[in-house]
């Protein structure tokens, strides 16, 4: 099986925690694994002082937590949009009757900044929902800049870095993100089923709401001091993430990100060179989107019937690979030679 997806090929020994038997949770060893998760997040994400809390769900969940329990006690929240992963931030606004405004940017184009920056003078928002790396068209947002914006109006910045974690580069503190989300099976590349919410300490010291039951803030707070989630965690997963981090931590979060640059540098070559166009302006490392010239789902389905998994795209002829699991050039030679042959 070739997964070009998320997650990716996983590695032996994250799987075989897997098959194990499942020990019980409501332990001091448990609590102890999950303060260490905690800090190992922090330091690999740049929140020098914060807290993350831990979801037994997909990345959306982390998304659903903020905008529940916190931009709900805001009156002015702007939404920056370029695609689908973007739309589900006003998707959930809406469901939670929060007030938002949409700064809509077009399918795999940069953020036009100084439109952003009039956007934000007009309006000042007292909280920003992006993406760093919106999945949908492999587009790299600039947080730097948009931090700057912020920071201009005190507007609390909150970036979903699902797909970006661990793909490019990163850092919550120099960047003045105040709100991170991420998932375990994009970047982290272990089995889909838990969501993380980086809070830094601003947002720490502000109120939070309560129209989430299961994802509620305050309470999945209050029993993380003690290193538990409130409701059963998926504790296996829990484990295949503690194991993960501890290999980040000894390989360093640069020399990863730089294997996964390289593999997708790799890939985009391969594209230039059967002509097929990547259309995002600054793509992220964590996904080669790019046209080809036949039926993209066609593609997509031929591959399947070879255990080749790849994600066909929102758009005509547009299909997706992603660079976060355990692949290299070999696997991805391969897999431009078929694309190739299935692409007449
Ligand atoms: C994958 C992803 C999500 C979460 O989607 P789930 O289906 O809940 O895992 C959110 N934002 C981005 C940018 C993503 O890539």
């Amino acid at each position: 099986m070739k997964l070009f997806v998320f997650p990716g090929v996983i590695e032996q020994r994250i799987l075989s925690i897997g098959a194990r038997q499942i020990p019980y949770m409501r332990t001091a060893a448990f609590s102890a694994l999950v303060k260490e998760c905690e800090a190992l997040l922090l330091k690999q994400v740049g929140c020098r002082s914060g807290s993350v809390l831990f979801y037994t769900a997909s990345g959306t969940a982390a998304m659903d937590a903020v905008v529940a329990n916190y931009v709900s006690t805001k009156t002015r929240t702007l939404v920056v949009a370029g695609g689908s992963f973007g739309y589900r931030w006003r998707e959930l606004c809406q469901y939670y009757r929060v007030p938002c405004e949409t700064f809509e940017v077009p399918f795999a184009r940069e953020i036009d900044y100084a439109a952003l920056e009039q956007k934000i003078t007009e309006f000042k928002p007292e909280v920003l929902l992006c993406q760093h790396h919106e999945t949908s068209s492999g587009q790299l947002y600039d947080m730097g800049r948009i931090s700057q914006l912020c920071r201009q109006t005190g507007t609390v910045l909150v970036s979903d870095i699902i797909s970006s974690f661990l793909a490019d580069p990163f850092h919550m503190d120099d960047l003045g993100v105040d709100i991170a989300v991420l998932s375990s099976q994009k970047g982290l590349n272990l089995p889909p089923g838990l969501s993380f919410v980086v809070l830094s300490e601003r947002v720490l010291k502000e109120k939070f709401a309560h129209l989430n039951f299961y994802l509620d803030i305050e309470e999945n707070l209050k029993n993380l001091t003690r290193g538990q989630t409130p409701y059963s965690p998926a504790t296996t997963l829990f484990l295949q993430l503690h194991a993960r981090l501890l290999q980040i931590d000894a390989e360093g979060t640069a020399s990863i990100i730089e294997k996964v640059r390289k593999n997708a540098l790799f890939f985009r070559e391969q594209c230039r060179r059967n002509g097929w166009p990547v259309p995002a302006e600054n793509p992220s490392n964590c996904i080669t989107g790019f046209q080809v010239r036949t039926d993209g789902y066609k593609i997509f389905g031929e591959l399947l019937k070879e255990e080749i998994y790849i994600m066909p795209g929102s758009i005509n002829n547009y299909l997706r690979v992603a660079h976060l699991g355990m692949q290299g050039p070999d696997d991805l030679a391969l897999l431009a030679d078929k694309i190739k042959q299935l692409d007449q």
